[in-house]
Order: C-alpha cells, then sequence, then structure tokens
C-alpha cells in the first residue's frame, strides 16, 4: 500500500532517460547487446557503451534505486551459467557506509539469484583510496588494491563491476584471486567505456 501511494506521488521513472516505467528501459539499455574487450588474460564482457543514459542508470543506482539494481542483475543473469560464482567488485567501505547501499553488490544478487548462481564478496580494498578523479596515468600505476579474504582456491570465479574503464581494476582484482588460488578468466561489466 504504502508502495501503491509512493508511486502515485512519485511516478517510476527510467533510470537513464526517466521515461516512465520503473528500472531501466529498453532504449537505455538494449536487449540483446554485448561487448567484449581482451584485457591481459582477461575476457571482459559488458551490456552496453558507456552512454549518457547508462551512465545516469549507473548513478541511479549509486544512489540507492533499487528498482535499477534489479533490471540489471536481470539483464545479466542472461550471461551467467547456473553455477557461476560471482565475485563483486568493492566499492571503499567508507563510500559504501555513505550509501548503505552497494550497487553492485545488490545488481550481483538479482542476477545470481535469478541465473542459479551464487555470489561471494570475497574482495576488500586494501587501501581507502578509490579511483574517482584519478587520471587515467594514477589508475594504470595503481596495483595491488584488493586483498581475498575468502578460501578461494581452486575455485572458477566471474568478476562484476558496474563500469570498465582501463581494466586496471578487473586486473588487480583478478591477480588478488589468483594469488588466493581462484581461476579468474572472465569479467561482466554494465557498461564499457571507450
Ligand atoms: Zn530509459
Amino acid at each position: 500500500m504504502r508502495d501503491r501511494i509512493i508511486d502515485l506521488v512519485f511516478p517510476p521513472q527510467c533510470g537513464g532517460c526517466g521515461r516512465k516505467g520503473a528500472g531501466v528501459c529498453e532504449s537505455c539499455l538494449p536487449p540483446g547487446v554485448t561487448i567484449a574487450r581482451r584485457l591481459r588474460g582477461l575476457r571482459v564482457r559488458a551490456l552496453a557503451p558507456y552512454t549518457v543514459c547508462v551512465r545516469r542508470a549507473i548513478h541511479a543506482l549509486k544512489d540507492g534505486r533499487r528498482d535499477v539494481a534489479v533490471a540489471l542483475g536481470e539483464r545479466l543473469a542472461d550471461h551467467l551459467a547456473p553455477g557461476t560464482i560471482v565475485v563483486p567488485v568493492p566499492t571503499t567501505q567508507a563510500r559504501r557506509r555513505l550509501r548503505g547501499f552497494d550497487g553492485v553488490v545488490a545488481i550481483a544478487s538479482h542476477a545470481a539469484a535469478r541465473a542459479d548462481a551464487s555470489v561471494l564478496e570475497a574482495l576488500q580494498c586494501t587501501s581507502a583510496g578509490h579511483q574517482r578523479g584519478k587520471s587515467r596515468a594514477q589508475r594504470l600505476a595503481s596495483v595491488g588494491r584488493f586483498t581475498c579474504s575468502e578460501v578461494v582456491a581452486g575455485c572458477e570465479v566471474v568478476l562484476l563491476d558496474d563500469v570498465c574503464t582501463t581494466g586496471t581494476t578487473f586486473q588487480d582484482c583478478a591477480a588478488a584471486l589468483r594469488a588466493a588460488g581462484a581461476r579468474v578468466e572472465e569479467a561482466l561489466a554494465i557498461a564499457l567505456v571507450g
């Protein structure tokens, strides 16, 4: 009932373009589109290029829009085989506390539930420094930012993040997981930049 009243006062809107309707509409995130990039030792697949609408949808997710997390999770589920172990790329604890919500973990949970896969929050940020505002050169220089805290030896896992820019974050995450004995060959993102 409360949700219905909220819907009447604030009709649900696409997180990308603001059109009526919850989640993310099909013109912002066309179905069936996947783009791929080969990084050293890692195959990255994404649902879309980083368009203005996709960027807005990801900001809406980071602002705590759970309907956007559900919509993105449903779309990602098509790319997860049953039994896959999904490891979300972590945000720093401070940012997570600030928002009370981790968008990437939320997407992972919805996708895994739909695809009969599972989520393992195996990684933490080693330092408090995060990527926003850093130049491309600074990003490429940063390594060893992640720590693996779970027993993953012998497991094959798939990384998940919202946006893949240079791929350095995925590679650093993969390095931490591999050091702990996991096999990592694939990473998924909502959007791929460039
Ligand atoms: Zn839209």
